[in-house]
């Protein structure tokens, strides 16, 4: 099986030439299509598996996809964006991860694989200042990677819109759980809309393991995943 054959997008498939790789891994061949399928996923995956293009991938396919498709913005769209208080750019795909060098690591990916792409990308994390983030959620962000709590202080400080985002992802699911930060996790679900453009919001729930504690929490929100475990 082949990164063509599963139906990549052109531009990411150069991005992925470009980066060496010739065939997905285990992870990423069933990942990949689970993904595109539109449905929510439940992945257990170690760091070093290739989960990160696994998600991302896919991802960057379908915002792309249903941003060519989309028709473009009309005049009055845009006066009602601006008029509005918080970021005049929704959020489409959100990324949230356990740590900053997570965090960071998977911008890296996304900005290596979506390099081809015309969507942007954004992280932000906690313990540095929040005013630069504050002013590239401002200048219009696709896709954010984040930590909770520093998301949680953005959304306070109405830097940054969640009302529309299509597709999340929670990367190491059982890291965020031991660092206590699944109650944030939950105040950030709340905040993100059940569906969009009539499309059910896509879930993607990766970790390490699956305890019973995350087995209830994918119960939360996760709808109908397929469950994958390599
Ligand atoms: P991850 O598990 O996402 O942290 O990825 C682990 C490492 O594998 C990273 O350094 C990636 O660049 C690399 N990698 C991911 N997918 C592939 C692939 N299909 N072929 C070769 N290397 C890969």
């Amino acid at each position: 099986m082949s990164f063509k054959e599963l139906g990549l997008a052109e531009p990411i498939l150069r991005a992925i030439a470009a980066k060496g790789y010739e065939n997905p891994t285990p992870i990423q061949a069933q990942a990949i299509p689970a993904v595109l399928s539109e449905g929510d996923v439940l992945a257990a995956a170690q760091t070093g598996t290739g989960k990160t293009a696994g998600f991302t991938l896919p991802m960057l396919h379908l915002l792309e996809q249903r941003r060519v498709a989309r028709k473009p913005a009309s005049p009055i769209d845009e006066v009602v964006a601006k008029g509005t208080k918080g970021a005049r750019f929704p959020i489409r795909a959100l990324i949230l991860t356990p740590t900053r060098e997570l965090a960071a690591q998977v911008a890296e990916s996304v900005s290596t694989y979506g390099a081809n792409l015309p969507l942007k990308a954004a992280v932000v994390f906690g313990g540095v200042g929040i005013n630069p983030q504050i002013d590239k959620l401002r200048r219009g962000v696709d896709i954010l990677i984040a930590t909770p709590g520093r998301l949680l202080d953005l959304v306070n400080q109405r830097a940054c819109d969640l009302s529309q985002v299509e597709l999340l992802v929670l990367d190491e699911a059982d890291r965020m759980l031991d660092m206590g930060f699944i109650p944030d996790v939950r105040r950030i679900l709340k905040l993100l809309p059940e569906k969009i453009d009539g499309r059910r919001r896509q879930n993607l729930l990766f970790s390490a393991t699956f305890s019973p504690e995350i087995k209830s929490l994918a119960g939360t929100f996760l709808h109908e995943p397929q469950t994958i475990e390599v």
